[in-house]
Parts: C-alpha cells; structure tokens; sequence
C-alpha cells in the first residue's frame, strides 16, 4: 500500500534528514532503532547476556552518582557488583513516586554533560511528578516507540493520522509533523464536524495509518462507520488509554486492520507494545526491566495482575530502579511468542482508568484533557474528576500550600475554555484521595448509567 512517493521519502528520512537531526540534537535514535530492529529476533542468551550487561553499568553508575541510589543500597547490605541479573534486582527497595519527589532534583539526578529538560507529569496516578530527561535519554524512548510502529507495519514516509493532547503545535513539533508525514489531530476534539474532518483528510490524503489515544480513535472509527467508510487501513496504534474491548471491536471492524497497542508512561519509558500475536505485549527488554509484584513484593505468576515496577537500563540524569509507576499488568509466560520475537511478554494492562465524561451537548472529555490542563497548575498535588449528573462534574483536588481561590477561578476557566464550557464545575478539596480496591487512583469517575457505547 506504500506509494512510490512515500517509499522514496521513507528512505531520504532514514538514511539522510533524521541521522542528521540526531547529530544536531545530541541523540542516537536512529542508531538505536536500527539496533532495535535486530535484537527482538536474537537467541534468549544473547538477549540476557546484553540486558544484564546494561543493567550491571545502570547499578554501578546509579551507585556512584546518585545520593539517593546509593543509601538505599547501603541500607540494604547490597554492593553495586551483587546485581548481575533482574532476579538480583528483588534485593533492592522498590521505589515510589513520593519517594523520588521529595529527594528531587539534589538526590536523584546525575550530571551527564548534556542538556536536561523535565518531564513533568500527572502520570498515571493524577499525581504531579517531575523527571529529568537528556536527549539522549529521549532517543531511546523515541527509538523503542518507532520500533513498536514497526511491528504494527507503519515505514517513515507513510502519512498517518495522529491523535495527541497539545491543542496548538510548537514550530518544532509542525516541522516534524511535515518531516514525517504527520496529519496532527488535537485528541479531544471528538465532535461530529471534528471526526468528519479527519475522515475526509484521510480520503483526501490517502492516509492508511493511524495512531493516538483509544478512544479519540474509536469515535473517530464510529463516525467513519455511520460515514460508511469502507477502506481498509495498514495500520493502528493506540497508547495512553484504556483499550475497552469495544473500541477494539470497533476500531478493527471499521478500519479492517489490526490494533496494536503500545504501553509507555510519561515519565521517558516505553515498557511494552503489541506484536499482533492475541492480546501479547513484548517488554521492550533491552530499555527496562518490567516486574510485576504482588502486595507483599513477590513477583506475580502468568497471568496475573500485579503492580508495575520498572527499571530503566538507560541511566540517563536520573536513573529510574525498581521504581513503581502506579499501574497494573498482567503477566505473561516465559513462552516464546509465535511472532518469533524474543522480548519477554506481558498478558495486558488493566490499571488505567479513563472513563470518559460526557458534556450535555455531546462533547465528550478523555482523562487526557484533565490531565493536559491540571499538570501545568502546580499548585494541584492530584485530582480526580467525578460525573455524578449528566450536567455536571465535581472536580476533587488535593492542593498544594499555594492553592488558593484565584487558583481555582483560573483553572475552571482553562477547562471551561478548552472543552467544559457547559458543565457545571464544582470544586471540592480534600486531604486525601480515595483508591481502588487495587491500590490505584482513578482520574475520572463516571457514575452516569453505564453505556457501552459512549
Ligand atoms: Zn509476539
């Protein structure tokens, strides 16, 4: 389905415009894909034998560079050179978001020579969090998450629809748009007039690839449905969101393609995606080491959930060991996938809560247009959004010292002007947040009647 023209720009960018881009940004994407694009296929040892290498050098330089890295090893009796593989990992704490907050930035970071910018994010607790990144460390994550398009079937050059959060682009991010073919949708305009001027973008265009948040996707494929799109698709990727097993249903009846979703987290990890083979993911094993640990730190058995633990073999500014991101996934087995790919698996991911809100003339609000609005407030610790009548929402906040009154006036007025404009708002602060009986905050409640199809 590759046109002459996109395969012969597929190629400038591969082998010409993006090697240069790394050289100027001080990264090694494309280096480190073409890397990726080998090693899935490597024999188990090979593929043991150069995780655990990466992971012996993160230790060994978390060790000596990281204040806070290095007491909690003291603390637990356990020498740098001890941890030679993930099973040694289990002798060292797990680390919480709470944890690296309050040792940020003197006792977590390291210098690395390089330009660090910060990651700051809600992640996927509605917590405020910040990390710190390099582009080197981004190089990595761009490089794993272009390696899991290609398992989907997408090749630089080929146009696609994108579905993100920013509702304006930088000047970089419009460049980069026009480099790689990219059609950029902002993900929460989900009315009618909206989805119908992607569907006729992507005829206009003839775009087969698409890509972004699961249910901006799916309404999208609904309303190309009642259109009576009858196109078959070459590829779709989902990331940042609950697949309901409806949008699947939808998106792939629709489309006629096959959905492959990927799971990072904003904090510079792309832990997993799909390769196709039933509902597998692959960890991306030679970027981190995925554990799933029970209540009580065990690790879970196939199949199971269990809370999401990382550790990052790119040391970056600031490593990122046994660090619990907030999520829940379920195990995978130690099989071999039928795609032949070697990188560990992982069954599925049930912990991301992303009810939607609905507004009374039909606009509807995905977690990320919460969370894109209420990450740049710092003075907002976290929140959750409850939708308790079809006409309003309760916005539940536990504030930070700087909360105040004027605070809030303005933060309901960004949402009311990005989206809520008419819901009624209410604010209410609390002390504490509620969880899930799985230990997991959700950002939106929706307590309207359940339907499947909204
Ligand atoms: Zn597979």
């Amino acid at each position: 389905m590759q046109s002459l023209g996109e395969k012969a720009w597929g190629l400038v960018l591969r082998n010409g415009l993006l090697p240069i881009g790394d050289l100027v940004f001080g990264q090694r994407m494309m280096r480190r894909l073409r890397f990726l694009e080998q090693a899935p296929w490597w024999d188990f040892e090979r593929l043991a034998a150069e995780r655990n290498r990466a992971l012996q050098h993160l230790v060994q330089v978390a060790y000596a560079e990281v204040p806070l890295y290095r007491e909690l090893m003291d603390k637990a009796c356990v020498r740098p050179d001890e941890i030679q593989t993930p099973d040694d990992l289990q002798r060292l704490p797990v680390v919480t978001k709470e944890l690296l907050r309050e040792n940020y930035p003197a006792r977590t970071t390291r210098k690395t020579g390089r330009r660090v910018f910060e990651a700051r994010t809600s992640g996927s607790t509605g917590t405020n969090f910040r990390v710190a990144h390099d582009n080197y460390t981004a190089g990595w994550y761009r490089a794993s998450f272009l390696s899991a398009l290609g398992w989907a079937g997408w090749r630089f050059g080929e146009r696609h629809v994108q579905t993100g959060m920013a509702y304006a682009r930088s000047f970089q991010k419009k460049l980069k748009d026009w480099l790689l073919s990219c059609h950029y949708v902002p993900a929460n305009k989900l009315d009618d007039a909206s989805l119908d001027q992607t569907r006729e973008a992507m005829e206009d265009r003839r775009i087969n690839h698409l890509r972004g948040y699961p249910s901006s996707l799916y309404y999208l494929a609904r309303r190309a449905r009642e259109k009576g799109w009858n196109r078959p698709l070459a590829s779709l990727v989902t990331w940042g969101g609950n697949l309901y097993p409806h949008y699947r249903r939808t998106m792939e009846d629709v489309f006629k393609v096959r959905v492959h979703d990927t799971y990072g987290c904003a904090e510079g990890i792309q832990i997993s995606a799909q390769c196709g083979c039933g509902d597998t993911y692959h960890v991306h094993a030679l970027d981190t080491v995925l554990e799933l640990l029970d209540q009580d730190g065990r690790p879970v058995s196939p199949g199971e959930p269990g809370h999401v633990v990382l550790t990052r073999l790119h040391p970056g500014p600031m490593p990122l060991i046994r660090y619990r991101v907030g999520d829940i996934a379920r195990a995978g087995t130690a099989a071999r996938c039928a795609c032949g790919r070697g990188f560990p698996t992982m069954a599925g991911i049930q912990g991301r809560d992303t009810d939607v809100v609905v507004t009374p003339s039909g606009k509807r609000l995905i977690v990320h247009f919460f969370t894109g609005i209420l990450e740049h407030f710092s003075e907002v610790g976290s929140f959750q959004v409850v939708q308790q009548r079809p006409e309003a929402m309760l916005l539940r906040i536990k504030p930070t010292p700087t909360y105040s009154k004027t605070v809030e006036r303005t933060l309901i007025g960004r949402l009311r002007e990005l989206g809520a404009d008419d819901l009624a708002i209410e604010v209410e602060t609390v002390t504490e947040l509620a969880l899930t009986p799985g230990g997991k905050r959700r950002f939106t409640i929706s307590q309207l009647a359940q339907r499947p199809d909204r």
